[in-house]
């Protein structure tokens, strides 16, 4: 069976851009989100990169809208070939919402969850039919970044992963299949140290989140900093990762620190790049400027 309809839960940062792929490599796309109306405003905000990076035309970005629709109340019966999961990164949230949806689904519905920090087995028995059910995972900025890693959990059926890379191959990303499970699976193993050691230096006053930027790029030669990536990713996200590593690591008092500042972020509306301020400013952010690594 070839995938055809494809149903994403959870329109935010990440979700936004997976259904909007889809829809734009040609699948029939419903994007289920509390909000929609939001949900439309990300997608339409895509627009400008899509044209910059992909140089699409307007036309070709509209004939992606065009197979979208969006929903904020799940149907009884969802009819899709696959759907995927990118509600926020709150264990009992995904485990509710899988149970919910398993019983709306036909036998042949395959589900995957995004989630960059809980494993397949984490997820698995919140639905009616686990060796249909996998993680596939996304990065941010899915149009240029395009791999999509994809992992199974041992009883995850072998035919399924074969479909979804198969699906991953359509919606022109490139499939990574991890082989067994890993918490983090590649990217996120080699990011989470770098990002915890940037949380480190910053939530204890060592240095600016400017300086640690600069510093990474021009020690390393590398493109983006820690902070700058922060941004991107969505400080909602990135703050409950935080906390979800606090409950694992109660005592641990960088967590702390760094957790009570991010939510104080949160509180005064510093969303990251989505709400024009995280550690940077937006639409005109300061690593952007001639004398960023200058002065
Ligand atoms: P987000 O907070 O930006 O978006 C979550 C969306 O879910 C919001 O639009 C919200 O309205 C909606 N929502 C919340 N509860 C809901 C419910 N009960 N029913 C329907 N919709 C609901 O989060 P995000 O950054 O897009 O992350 C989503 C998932 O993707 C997480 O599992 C995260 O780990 C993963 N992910 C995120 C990134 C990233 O860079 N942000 C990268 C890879 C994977």
């Amino acid at each position: 069976m070839s995938i055809q309809n494809v149903f994403v839960a959870g329109g935010g940062v990440l979700g936004s851009q997976i259904a909007y792929q889809a829809a734009y490599t040609g699948f029939k796309v419903t994007s289920y989100d509390l909000h929609p109306e939001k949900v439309q405003k990300r997608i339409e905000t895509l627009r400008a990169g899509y044209k910059q990076d992909l140089k699409t035309t307007d036309q070709q970005f509209d004939n992606g809208l065009a197979n979208l629709s969006y929903i904020s109340q799940l149907p009884e019966k969802i009819d899709a070939d696959l759907i995927i999961e990118a509600l926020p990164e709150v264990l009992d949230l995904k485990k509710s919402f899988l149970k919910e949806i398993s019983q709306e689904v036909s036998t042949k519905t395959i589900i995957a969850s995004n989630s960059s920090t809980f494993t397949p087995s984490q997820l698995k028995d919140s639905v009616t039919d686990p060796a249909r059910f996998l993680n596939m995972h996304f990065a941010n900025r899915i149009r240029l970044y395009n791999s999509a890693e994809i992992m199974g959990h041992p009883g995850t059926d072998p035919a399924v992963i074969e479909q979804v890379i198969a699906f991953a191959r359509k919606m022109k990303m490139v499939p990574v299949h991890i082989k067994k499970e890993k918490a983090g699976y590649i990217g996120n193993t080699l990011l989470t140290p770098w990002f915890n050691a940037a949380l480190d230096l910053w939530a204890n006053d060592y240095a600016t989140p400017q300086d640690i930027d600069r510093e990474w790029i021009i020690s390393q030669g590398a493109s983006v900093g820690p902070f700058m990536l922060f941004d991107m990713v969505g400080l909602r996200t990135a703050y409950q990762i935080t906390t979800n590593e606090l409950q694992a690591e109660p005592d641990n008092q960088t967590y702390q620190r760094a957790a009570k500042r991010l939510k104080q972020m949160l509180d005064a509306g510093k969303l990251g790049q989505e709400s024009g301020e995280g550690f940077y400013h937006y639409p005109n952010p300061e690593f952007e400027q001639d004398d960023f690594l200058t002065k």
